[in-house]
């Protein structure tokens, strides 16, 4: 039998609420996201984002004792909120409704690709504004070919 992963017996907990795994985030993103009453709460463990749209939890700790959720951040989560300002881009304050407002007035929206251009400049703050760390662009595109 070949080993199994070094990890089996840590293996990070899932969402309590979805049962989703997540993607690991920074400890400085968490900090960054939640109300200040959270702040010493959220100094231990390690903690990923749940990206589940309807699933209430945003963060969570792999170990499973400490979960955040939308009502605990100082920010709306875009892919949680389902009403107008539904955020996209953190670092330069895209919402959703402005590729509509681009879509329904011209037919195209050049929007990815303005943020695009910042993100090359390095211009982008993505760790510190999204609330999933992650960079913005992957949903800003997700959510334009939808639209
Ligand atoms: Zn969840």
């Amino acid at each position: 039998m070949i080993a199994t992963d070094s990890d089996s017996d840590s293996s990070p907990q899932p969402c309590i609420k979805c049962q989703k795994q997540g993607r690991p985030v920074s400890r400085k993103t968490v900090l960054l996201m939640v109300k200040p009453a959270f702040l010493e709460q959220a100094m231990h463990g390690n903690y990923r984002f749940c990206s589940v749209p309807d699933c209430a939890i945003v963060y969570f700790e792999e170990e499973g004792n400490q979960q955040f959720t939308i009502d605990d951040l100082r920010v709306r989560v875009g892919v949680k909120v389902t009403e107008d300002p539904i955020p996209l881009c953190y670092c330069f304050g895209f919402d959703e409704s402005h590729i509509r407002d681009d879509l329904s007035r011209t037919g195209s929206t050049d929007i990815p690709q303005r943020i695009s251009q910042l993100i090359r400049e390095g211009l982008c703050a993505c760790e510190s504004r999204n609330p999933s760390g992650m960079c913005c662009l992957g949903e800003v595109n997700r959510i334009s070919a939808l639209l």
